[in-house]
């Protein structure tokens, strides 16, 4: 029989945070390694737990999670994620606009789905995270990158946004506070990218999975609001500031004029039944995150665990002749650049292997982030920042040989 085949357009779909390097690791562990992994952020895996009062709500409703809900999802955890919408501005926010998945990853997907047409277009950021990237080719579109580049903070320019429409153009995706690069978007910025969804009739579509993971003076602007009457979805969820990814629980808001918003409705409610419905029990903790206060501040603020870990990696950056941070402002990432003499002949996936092979330490390239240059990495914030401090030093140790010091 010949092998059998597989679509076609998976081979210009890339997610390495997963990939080839992550493979190699698993290969190394299993010949007795003991490696630092800083692919994923996944605050499980680093010590972090879901606060206790989600744990309970889960424990609580455990009886009554054994049949599917409405494939939205359980309507008190909608009317909780709705009056979390209503209380930060989101015009009309109501449980019916509220959907529920199996992580935000689920809706990327669900969503690119009831939108796209073969060859229409979406706007994303470059780096972006790479399932928009995928979603969006396997789902029959094409990503159109626009740049936020280190030189300008890795803010997007709203300008290059608009030249970048075509007749194509359905959507522009923002993802904020941004994964890889750890960027937060000011509300005058926001304003002009909504101004050009406005010009071009295009959904809105925000990725704030980390509304709430903010270090510094840095202050989160929620999209919804800014954009008004317009077509919005924003999504978040519970994987990151609530620590409970492996729950797999995220939500996507529908925002804007309902008459604006066309038939998207009723095609995310299809797609939607069509899977059924998301995790159940997971779906109990929801009322229990968005009511009981916030959790992730005192990690972010100074002598929190995540603060600390970003002092680490800015305070080792800084000490390195060979890496240049723009030091991030929220998420769960940092996005350095290699320069000097050892960005000379660099190569992002050499490196990221050669770290991997001589140092026992797992970075992900930073052009598996769609971006054109091949001097940066992305490494997550969530270990301890003694840690992060080690890793930085065999980082450095290894630039140091590429420099030829
Ligand atoms: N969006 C961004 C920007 C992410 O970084 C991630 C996960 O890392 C996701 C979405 C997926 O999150 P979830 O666990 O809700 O599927």
């Amino acid at each position: 029989m010949p092998p059998l085949k597989t679509r076609e357009r998976l081979s210009e779909v890339r997610y390495e945070i997963r990939g080839e390097l992550a493979r190699r690791a698993r290969e190394l562990e299993g010949q007795g390694r003991t490696l630092i992994k800083l692919n994923i952020g996944n605050p499980g895996a680093f010590g972090f737990r879901a606060p206790e009062h989600l744990q309970r709500a889960i424990a609580d409703h455990i009886h009554d999670t054994d049949p599917y809900t409405h494939q939205q999802g359980l309507p008190e955890a909608r009317e909780a994620i709705a009056a979390h919408h209503r209380r930060r501005g989101t015009p009309n926010a109501s449980p019916e606009r509220v959907f529920i998945g199996n992580g935000v990853s689920e809706l990327i997907d669900i969503s690119l789905r009831a939108l796209l047409n073969p060859d229409d277009e979406v706007l994303l950021p470059s780096p972006d995270y790479p399932l928009w990237s995928a979603a969006t080719i396997l789902n029959d579109g094409r990503p159109v990158f626009y740049r936020c580049n280190p030189e300008n903070g890795f803010l997007p320019d709203p300008d290059e946004i608009e030249s970048l429409v075509s007749a194509r153009t359905r959507a522009i995706v923002l993802i904020n506070p941004n994964n890889p690069t750890g960027a937060v978007y000011p509300r005058a910025l926001l304003e002009r990218i909504v101004a050009v969804a406005e010009k071009h009739r295009l959904l809105l579509m925000v990725d704030e999975i980390y509304d709430g993971v903010l270090y510094g003076d840095a202050k989160f602007e929620p999209l919804a609001p800014l954009a008004g009457n317009l077509p919005c979805l924003s999504f978040s969820g519970l994987s990151k500031v609530h620590r409970a990814c492996g729950w797999r629980v995220g939500w996507a808001v529908l925002s804007g004029d309902p008459t604006a918003c066309g038939d998207f409705h009723h095609a995310m409610d299809l797609l939607g039944a069509l899977r059924l419905c998301a995790n159940v029990p997971g779906q109990f903790a929801i009322e229990a995150a968005l009511d009981g206060g916030d959790t992730i501040g005192p990690l972010c603020a100074s002598g929190g665990r995540l603060f600390e870990a970003r002092r680490a990696v800015i305070e080792s950056c800084e000490a390195s002749e060979s890496l240049r941070l723009v030091a991030p402002a929220g998420a769960l990432y940092a996005f350095p650049g290699v320069a000097g003499a050892a960005a000379e002949g660099f190569d992002d996936h050499a490196f990221a292997l050669e770290m991997l092979e001589t140092e026992d330490v797992l970075i992900v390239p930073g052009s598996s982030f769609n971006v054109p240059y091949r001097n940066h990495f992305r490494v997550t914030l969530l270990p301890e920042p003694a840690l992060l401090r080690e890793v930085f030093h065999r980082i450095d140790r290894v630039l140091q040989r590429h420099a030829g010091r």
